[in-house]
């Protein structure tokens, strides 16, 4: 389907039916998958045949929505993970383990900033978080000889500053480490980070691309485009044979294509067991059949929405790259020409206190720890998805106690700004 725009690879890429066969991607819910002999299935072990023996490592139904991914982002292989968290875990440990270091925008999502800064911290991993907005000097003095990789978010949940991909990853590759990028927020429809020099690309589905709520999710895809071999010293889980499976060497066997997402199989998923099932990909998979409508319409209402906001005299300030003025309008308008999503933040004359106040007398749109599907939703992050940090690490991160984030769904937009005007007057 390579050849194919985006609205039609949302709708038809990664399941091509056979004569008679399903129209629609089949759920396959079983466990499990017969074979005739032992060889043959000793085969699949081996990773001398390519086909499926246990749902915990790899799901038909799976394979076609991971597929579909792989084929928006441009990449060269997917997989789907059970949440976002488990996406950039295993994004992350698949290329950097004990002793390694990586380099991490300050402002990604919340959930991963603690993944990154304690949980992995724990399994000794280090990393040193510089501002999006740092020189190339500033960058460059963050990597150490141990570094394995950069990361960062394209548009950042909740600060929504967006990352100058050509920055970080002409940064990386310098370094000879891939540059991994976070595109829950635009989505492959709005942007594609590949195009712009990034490496891995990680989703958490569980936001525009599922975009009714319906199912937490996760998305790996590989661009196929750095060679691990050329740094093998660097990475010698995909460059040197693995024990635990017969002796295999990722990168040799599977080249510059497969390798990392193989990896990612026959290793992370074995022992960690973060799989989607095989129902919620099916349900993610409906959200992508119209990702492609749907995010044209998120745009339009954060945009009416900023665009309110900014006039209101209650309204300290919009942050919302889709407006003019805004610190990332320009960079915006180089990756984001089709806008970015749906969600924008502010801050009320009145800070904390005024934003709880605000939010409780919102009628349409409702308090929830989300963003990003079809219902208009908000938060206070300093006192829900980021309580765990310190002041200080929330000023880093780009998110004041009295910030609140917004998002716009696809309801009306007048309907939605009359809400906010109701609950602001
Ligand atoms: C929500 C989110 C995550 C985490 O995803 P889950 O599906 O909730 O585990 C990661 N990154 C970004 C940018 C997110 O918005």
């Amino acid at each position: 389907m390579s050849d194919y725009k985006i609205e039609t690879k949302c709708v038809q890429a990664g399941y091509t039916p056979g004569n008679g066969e399903p129209r629609q991607v089949p759920i396959i819910q079983s466990t499990t998958f017969k074979y005739e002999t032992s060889e043959a299935m000793g085969k699949l072990f081996d990773l001398e045949a390519s086909g499926y023996f246990y749902t915990r490592l790899q799901n038909p139904t799976n394979d076609h929505v991971a597929a579909k991914i792989a084929e928006l982002e441009g990449g060269t292989a997917g997989i789907l993970t059970s949440s976002g968290q488990a996406a950039n875990f295993f994004s992350i440990f698949n290329i950097c383990e004990n002793g390694g270091h990586l380099v991490s925008s300050s402002e990604i999502y919340g959930g991963t900033f603690n993944l990154i800064s304690v949980t992995m911290a724990k399994m000794g991993i280090e990393a040193t978080f510089v501002s999006p907005d740092c020189t190339p000097e500033e960058l460059e003095a963050a990597f150490r000889p141990n570094t394995k990789l950069v990361f960062g978010e394209t548009i950042a949940n909740p600060a929504l500053s967006v990352l100058d991909i050509e920055k970080f990853a002409e940064a990386a590759h310098a370094h000879g480490v891939p540059l991994i990028v976070d595109n829950t927020f635009p989505t492959p429809v709005n942007c594609r980070p590949i195009e712009w020099g990034a490496d891995i690309v990680t989703h958490s589905t569980t936001k525009y691309m599922d975009g009714h709520g319906a199912g937490v999710g996760g998305a790996i895809v590989d661009s196929g485009r750095f060679d691990w071999m050329a740094h093998a010293d660097k990475f010698p889980g995909l460059c040197t044979p693995d024990d635990s499976y017969h002796g295999i060497t990722y990168a040799e066997k599977f080249g510059m294509g497969g390798a990392f997402i193989t990896k990612c199989t026959a290793q992370l998923m074995r022992d960690f067991g973060s799989i989607q099932s095989p129902q919620n990909a099916f349900l993610l998979n409906l959200g992508l059949e119209s990702l492609h409508v749907r995010m044209p319409r998120h745009v339009e209402n954060g945009q009416a929405a900023a665009e309110f906001l900014a006039a209101h005299p209650k309204v300290r300030r919009v942050i919302y790259s889709g407006l003019p003025g805004d610190r990332y309008y320009e960079i915006a308008q180089k990756y984001l020409p089709d806008g970015g999503c749906g969600v924008c933040s502010f801050e009320l004359e009145g800070g904390r206190d005024a934003a709880q106040k605000f939010m409780k007398k919102l009628r349409l749109i409702a308090i929830e720890t989300h963003v990003a599907d079809a219902r208009s939703c908000c938060l206070n992050p300093a006192t829900s998805t980021h309580r765990q940090m310190t002041d200080e690490q929330l000023a880093a991160a780009g998110i004041p106690a009295g910030l609140v984030r917004l998002s716009c769904g696809l309801e009306n937009k007048e309907d939605l700004i009359a809400d906010l005007e109701q609950a602001l007057a």
